[in-house]
Formats: structure tokens, C-alpha cells, sequence
């Protein structure tokens, strides 16, 4: 997987690449479909959700600059997967997932591997965890049309924010705030599950 899907597509991170070799797919992927945990594709994981495929993980892992010590947050904890591989390269993690069966599965899983730097919230992205910002990088894995803004407030000056943008295909993004504007770089065409509104943000953003 490593060599054949991640490094020979241009993922070259020695940190990203190690994290990737270390945390075990298979344990996230429902039994259903572990025999194909480490193939090149997206995985379902119930809820009609999928697991990203293994090179997109690696690619937006790439784009979050992470450094040891820093705070990241993700949108759409899904298996629980990308939260892992975060943790083993930022010191603290936050994660929200809108779907509660979601959000309680992998907050255990989590916790039985052991990852004490990860906090899971069931909850809607588009409010992001104001309690813990500012984020000096902030993963979405869901598609959301526009960029929400309450995701970039929360973004660190100098933060990162790598985003799938967009409807039925969308363009991966990778945001770095500078003085507070917008510096947007276009990396590839993507394809997520979109981003979805819970109750509280539907009446917010009526
Ligand atoms: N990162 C995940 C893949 C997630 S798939 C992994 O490693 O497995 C996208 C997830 O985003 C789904 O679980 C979906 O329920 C969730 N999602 C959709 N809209 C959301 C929202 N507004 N807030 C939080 N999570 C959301």
C-alpha cells in the first residue's frame, strides 16, 4: 500500500509515510470488508459513509504541515482512521462526527487502541469546537459547497485548512491563512461524501 499507492503517487513525507505504515487500516474497516483494507479504494463503513482511500488519506495528511506539538482538528470522524494517523503526528486531535452511531464507534475503538490524544464530539462541522480553537490545521472529510467560515475563524494564523470543495466532484483545496486572508492552492479533483447540516446549523444559517 505504502509503496504502490501513496510514495509512487508523489506522497513523500517521511512523517506522513511512517504514520501510514504504522496504524493498522484493517482495525477500522467493518469485518465485512477487512480483506480489502489495504486495496486502493474507499471502503464503506455503514451509515452509507465510506473510509477514504488510502492515497487521499495520505495526500491530505501531507497538505497539514503538522508539527509535533501542534493542536489539529477534523471534520468527519467517520471510522476513525484519519484521526489516528493525525495523532500520530500532531500532539492533540479534536474530531466531530454528525452521525452518533459513527461518533460512539470510533470514540471506543479509539480509546481501546489507546490514542489518549484524540477527543471525539458528536456533533455538526460547521460549527467547529470553538472550546478548543484556534486549530493550527484543520482537516474536513466531507464535502461542503463553500468553504464554512466558521472553519477558517478557528484556523490559526499560519493555520492550515485542507478541504474537499464543491457538489457531485469537488476540488481538493489546501487554505493557509495569512494576516487573516484566504491563500487557496487547488491540488486535485476529489470525490466525498458531502457535508451535511445538523439542526443547530440549519437554524444558524437559515
Ligand atoms: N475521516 C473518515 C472518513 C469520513 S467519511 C475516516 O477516516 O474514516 C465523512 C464523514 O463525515 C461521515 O462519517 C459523515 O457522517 C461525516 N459528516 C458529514 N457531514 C458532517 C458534518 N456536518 N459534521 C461532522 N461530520 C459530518
Amino acid at each position: 500500500m505504502i509503496n504502490s499507492q501513496i510514495k509512487a503517487r508523489g506522497v513523500s513525507d517521511e512523517r506522513v509515510l511512517k504514520a501510514m505504515f504504522k496504524v493498522e487500516r484493517h482495525l477500522f474497516v467493518p469485518l465485512a470488508h477487512r480483506d480489502l483494507s489495504y486495496e486502493d479504494g474507499p471502503l464503506p463503513i455503514g451509515k452509507g459513509q465510506t473510509i477514504s482511500q488510502p492515497y487521499i488519506v495520505a495526500l491530505m495528511t501531507e497538505l497539514l504541515e503538522l508539527k509535533e506539538g501542534e493542536k489539529v482538528l477534523e471534520i468527519g470522524t467517520g471510522s476513525g482512521y484519519q484521526a489516528a494517523i493525525l495523532a500520530e503526528l500532531a500532539k492533540e486531535v479534536y474530531t466531530i462526527e454528525l452521525l452518533k452511531p459513527l461518533a460512539e464507534r470510533s470514540q471506543k475503538l479509539l480509546k481501546e487502541l489507546g490514542y489518549e490524544n484524540i477527543k471525539v464530539k458528536h456533533g455538526d462541522g460547521f460549527l467547529g469546537w470553538s472550546e478548543y480553537a484556534p486549530f493550527d490545521a484543520i482537516i474536513v472529510t466531507c464535502a461542503p459547497e463553500e468553504i464554512p467560515p466558521v472553519l477558517f475563524e478557528q484556523l490559526a494564523e499560519g493555520g492550515r485548512l485542507v478541504i474537499p470543495v464543491g457538489s457531485d466532484y469537488q476540488e481538493l483545496r489546501q487554505i493557509k491563512k495569512k494576516e487573516g486572508k484566504i491563500i487557496s492552492k487547488d491540488i486535485i479533483s476529489v470525490r466525498f461524501v458531502p457535508m451535511l447540516r445538523g439542526e443547530e446549523s440549519k437554524k444558524q444559517f437559515k
